[in-house]
């Protein structure tokens, strides 16, 4: 069993050390006095007095630096990559509260080396899929097994392009979540952006169907590249996952300072419980990319700290009736949001403009 602890109720370290100071000041005045009134010799009673005085300074000190000794001693075992031992502490003085602030920094460095670990698991595992595709069909050439005719090239050519995409992809976010990239500032006109969008998607998406209605003038502050790259893994991914014939919805309007653009499709939705974890990095649906083409999970994770950086939201709406909706909230451009409402209404009646083909 542990020894009392008497200063723990004090919360000032300051406080706690006064009490120590004055209770040793104390203990050693009295006993001068109780060994001069007993007559004991002159050179005993400093002895006496200084012995009880430190009997008297272990007891109310008892344990007020334990929690800096477990500290150190946690420290090493983090530098070795053991963040299992917590700091005990049961005060909430000065060094109470470092010891929990300590226990809070090893947990958060326990979870991102888990999930540092976690990452290069998933990665490597992506990388190896192509890497053996590529490799079998090498080897089968070099033997002499297969022929080197352009079915077997192309299927070579897509691993590889594949390989290189989750190379990008992993280098973007490793850039992105070092905060290495610096942002472009153009002003940009989010109804553009989108119909420009819209009409490349058209080119590489000769069957597909889209429905996009913006609000005119809206505009806001951004990385036009980057942003293309998010609203182009939203509607991408619409694409992927609506049925051949249902069109996607795309619609942007103001809101509250911001502009919101929500993606909509008719495909099998992202069920409740899986709308937070869609954002995370490898993170896929079972048995998802129904047409084909998915990728490894990095696009959302790739989009939400782009949006991120944007001072933005993305989140997952409700799927009504059906279908996935995908929301996007970008701050409005200051000098567009200082238009008055009727001004910024009258000039920005929403513009509706089906695409199909
Ligand atoms: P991927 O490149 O694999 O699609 P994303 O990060 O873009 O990666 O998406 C992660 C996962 O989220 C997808 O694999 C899929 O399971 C789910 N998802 C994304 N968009 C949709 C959508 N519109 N409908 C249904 N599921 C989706």
């Amino acid at each position: 069993m542990s020894r009392p602890r008497p200063l723990d109720p004090i919360p000032s370290i300051k406080a706690k050390w006064s009490i120590v100071i004055v209770a040793a000041v104390a203990v050693t005045a009295l006993m001068s006095q109780i060994g001069l009134h007993l007559g004991w010799p002159v050179w005993i009673r400093p002895v006496i007095a200084g012995a009880l005085a430190l009997l008297a300074v272990q007891f109310l000190a008892h344990g007020m630096t334990y929690p800096l000794r477990q500290m150190a001693t946690s420290a090493k075992a983090m530098a070795r990559g053991d963040y299992s031992r917590t700091v005990q502490t049961t005060t909430n003085d000065e060094v109470g509260q470092l010891a929990n602030a300590f226990n809070g920094m090893a947990a958060e460095l326990a979870d991102s080396d888990r999930q540092q670990k976690e990452f290069i698991a998933n990665a490597s595992h992506e990388l190896r899929t192509p890497v053996a595709a590529l490799q079998s069909t090498l080897e089968n050439l070099v033997d002499g097994v297969g022929t080197p005719d352009r079915a077997t090239l192309g299927r070579m050519l897509a691993q590889s392009e594949h390989l290189g995409r989750l190379v990008n992809q992993l280098l973007d976010l490793n850039r992105l979540e070092a905060g290495a990239d610096r942002l472009g500032t153009h002003e940009l006109d989010v109804g553009d952006l989108l119909h420009d969008l819209v009409g490349e998607l058209r080119l590489s998406h000769p069957v597909a169907m889209f429905d996009v209605k913006a609000a005119m003038g809206l505009r806001i502050q951004g990385d036009k590249n980057q942003l293309e790259r998010v609203f182009t893994n939203v509607i991408g991914n619409a694409l992927r996952f609506s049925p051949i014939g249902c069109p996607v919805t795309i619609v942007a309007s103001r809101q509250n300072g911001s502009v919101r653009i929500s993606v909509k499709d008719q495909g099998p939705g992202i069920p409740e419980n899986e709308r937070g974890k869609v954002f995370e990095r490898f993170w896929q649906a079972d048995g998802s990319a129904p047409t084909g083409g998915g990728g490894a999970g990095l696009g959302l994770a790739i989009s939400k700290r782009i949006v991120d950086q944007h001072h933005g939201e993305i989140t997952i709406g409700d799927n009504q009736p059906s279908g996935a909706c995908v929301v996007i909230s970008l701050p409005a451009n200051p000098v567009a949001s200082d238009l008055p409402i009727d001004e910024w209404q009258a000039s920005g009646s929403p513009k509706g403009d089906a695409l199909a083909s």
